[in-house]
């Protein structure tokens, strides 16, 4: 292929613009032409493409969010939207898509495969909810950011010998919670993917309580519960004090993280390169700590099983 499109969709995560960075650069660099496509797949519906350059991608590997913007565009999911996306596709001579975002754009990215557009998905989404993918694009970054504030959160819950809850993102996926935990010293975590035992969480807290523990943090996914809801029935059970904390969209937001800037590098290299070959309908994934790509629709049929071996790590450090 020689002409190719990119575009970020769904919910924006940080290390979307170095990716974008890494194809629009890759592709230059094999000779191709590429255009950037604005606000997912309304911009191909609406027709709303610009050429990229290699300035266009100047100054925005550090930067959060995504220059091409994102949206979620129900039109692109008709026949209508389709028949309006493919006349864009053809107006540019567009041979193939790279789409950055979640399960929703990798759903978008199979429909234009089947429709003849050769379409490469990489994942960029900080809930790490591609089951395909060690890791998505943005994670890192959003678990960062949960741990800065799990630290601040402890200096002011140790002074007033507090408990926190702190509900994390994630949809129904508890890695963010798991990991943030664990990096966060958290006396308990509740993911939606192991069934909630309070009564084994309220021991947990009297036991530190006993031996002299001023604070103590429950990371919450949101998948699992709400943290308000989770502090009022822990207050009732053992009189605590306790305070719900909901980190919410600053998880989104943020200069990526050296991991996700190499991904993002990566990512967008390895999908290019991709198309380069006349090779679509492929997600680009990481595993075991190598760049892979895998066909589209098998990546959303694949499962993943929560990493228990985490989750117990987590019960043992925090003993
Ligand atoms: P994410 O990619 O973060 O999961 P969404 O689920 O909102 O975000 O999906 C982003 C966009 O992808 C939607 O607004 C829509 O344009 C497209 N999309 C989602 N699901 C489908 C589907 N089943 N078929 C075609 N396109 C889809």
């Amino acid at each position: 292929m020689r002409i190719i499109g990119v575009l970020t969709s769904g919910g924006d995560a940080p290390g979307m613009n170095a990716c974008i960075r890494a194809v629009v650069r890759t592709a230059l660099y094999f000779g191709m032409k590429v255009y950037g496509i604005s606000r997912g797949y309304y911009g191909l519906v609406n027709d709303d493409v610009i050429e990229m350059h290699l300035d266009s991608v100047s100054d925005i590997i550090q930067r959060g969010g995504t220059i091409l913007y994102t949206a979620r565009c129900d039109e692109f999911k008709t026949k209508e939207g389709m028949e309006k996306s493919l006349s864009t596709v053809k107006k540019y001579g567009i041979e193939g898509i790279i789409a950055i975002g979640g399960d929703g754009t990798f759903r978008g990215a199979i429909d234009l495969s089947t429709h003849g557009v050769p379409a490469v998905g990489i994942p960029g989404t900080i809930d790490n909810d591609l089951p395909y993918t060690d890791y998505t694009l943005g994670f890192d970054t959003a678990v960062n950011t949960c741990l800065n504030l799990i630290n601040n959160l402890r200096d002011t819950m140790t002074s007033h010998e507090r408990v926190s809850i702190v509900e994390v993102m994630g949809r129904n996926c508890g890695d963010i919670a798991l990991y943030a935990g664990v990096g966060g010293g958290a006396e308990a975590i509740i993911i939606p993917e192991v069934p909630i035992n309070l009564d084994d969480i309220i021991k947990r807290m009297q036991q530190s309580r006993d031996r002299g523990k001023r604070s103590n943090i429950i990371l919450l996914a949101e998948g699992a519960g709400s943290a308000e809801n989770l502090a009022k029935e822990l207050r009732e059970k053992t009189g605590y004090s306790i305070r719900s904390t909901i980190i919410g969209h600053v998880q989104r937001g943020g200069a990526p993280t050296m991991a996700d800037r190499i991904l993002a590098s990566k990512f967008g290299y390895h999908a290019v390169e991709l198309l380069k070959n006349d090779t679509g309908n492929r997600a680009v994934g990481i595993v075991n700590n190598k760049i892979v790509d895998i066909d589209l629709v098998e990546a959303m049929n694949m499962k993943r099983p929560v990493d228990m071996h985490m989750f117990k790590l987590a019960e043992i450090l925090a003993l």
